[in-house]
């Protein structure tokens, strides 16, 4: 697999008063095109800098930033990695700009002077691919919060991204509305080879992706698949991340002393469990 993103040693202070933040300070990091990466970290730790250099509305102070082979720093292609790497961000009722569902997915195709039919096409591709179309005539603000997140999804799937960027889209949603996203960003992962870049406060969510990464003041904590990371006990800790609840649990029990592994899921819990003496 080659990579759809490549950062190499990258810093991004931002001036706040008179003090200097490190925001981001030289990271390195490839993303995999078709990966499902979660970003993980705690408040401040530099998570939605990131998202924002990924697509170019922030450019870096040094290093340097590929998308699908192009430096984030060249104007004459914003375009192109705009509609590259699409966003959705935590707050759904900010990211609407039309009062029908259908019109607020045109938009974007609209700027970009795509042909009616072809926006047509898209949007209807579009709706379905969240689950939406037989919403696609209702008013944005009649959705649940899971359904307006789903309708800005589709809004990113209109402009035909490769990167699919999650800012704690989930945050502000009910247990089923965080379902309901989750899985369409699998969906898309799976069956549409969309990468999908996850950044949540719920670990839950980060338990069956291809790699996790721990940001901690802007550097890399910690990285590698699930079960390497939360087998890090200290670096979660210290990180402020909490666990998974499988893997909350299978640590209380071997605090206790039975002899059972590290878990991510319900699943292997329950498997490690019965096969206690
Ligand atoms: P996260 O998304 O992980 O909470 P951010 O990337 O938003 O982290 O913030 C990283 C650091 O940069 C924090 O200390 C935050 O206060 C600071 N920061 C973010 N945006 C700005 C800004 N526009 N101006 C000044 N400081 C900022
Ligand atoms: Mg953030």
């Amino acid at each position: 697999m080659d990579n759809i993103i490549e950062i190499n040693d990258v810093s991004v202070t931002y001036q706040k008063d008179s003090s200097v933040i490190h925001a981001i300070s030289h990271l390195t990091l490839n993303i995999k095109r078709g990966s499902f990466v979660a970003i993980l970290g705690r408040n401040g730790s530099g998570k939605s800098t990131l998202a924002k250099l990924l697509n170019a509305s922030l450019l870096p102070d040094s290093g340097e930033i590929f998308v699908d082979g192009i430096n984030t720093t060249n104007e004459e292609r914003a375009f192109d990695i705009r509609s590259k790497v699409g966003m959705v961000f935590q707050n759904p009722d900010n990211q609407m700009v039309a009062t029908i569902i259908e019109d607020d997915l045109a938009f974007g195709p609209e700027n970009l002077g795509i042909p009616r039919e072809e926006i047509r096409k898209r949007v209807d591709w579009a709706l379905k691919t969240v689950g939406m179309y037989e919403h696609r005539m209702r008013a944005t603000q009649k959705l649940s919060g899971g359904q307006k997140q789903r309708v800005a999804i589709a809004a990113v799937l209109a402009m035909s991204p490769e990167v699919l960027i999650l800012d704690e889209a989930t945050a502000m949603l009910d247990p089923r509305g965080r379902s309901e996203v989750m899985d369409t960003a699998r969906k898309l992962n799976k069956e549409k080879n969309i990468t999908v870049v996850l950044i949540t406060h719920y670990m839950d969510e980060a338990v069956d992706v291809d790699e996790i990464v721990v940001l901690d003041s802007g550097c890399i904590a910690t990285k590698g698949s699930p079960l390497e990371v939360f087998e890090q006990i200290d670096i979660i800790k210290n990180t402020g991340l909490e666990f998974p609840t499988a893997t909350e649990t299978s640590l209380k029990l071997r605090g206790l002393g039975y002899d059972i592994p590290v878990v991510l899921t319900d699943e292997s819990l329950v498997e490690a469990l019965c096969q206690l003496k």
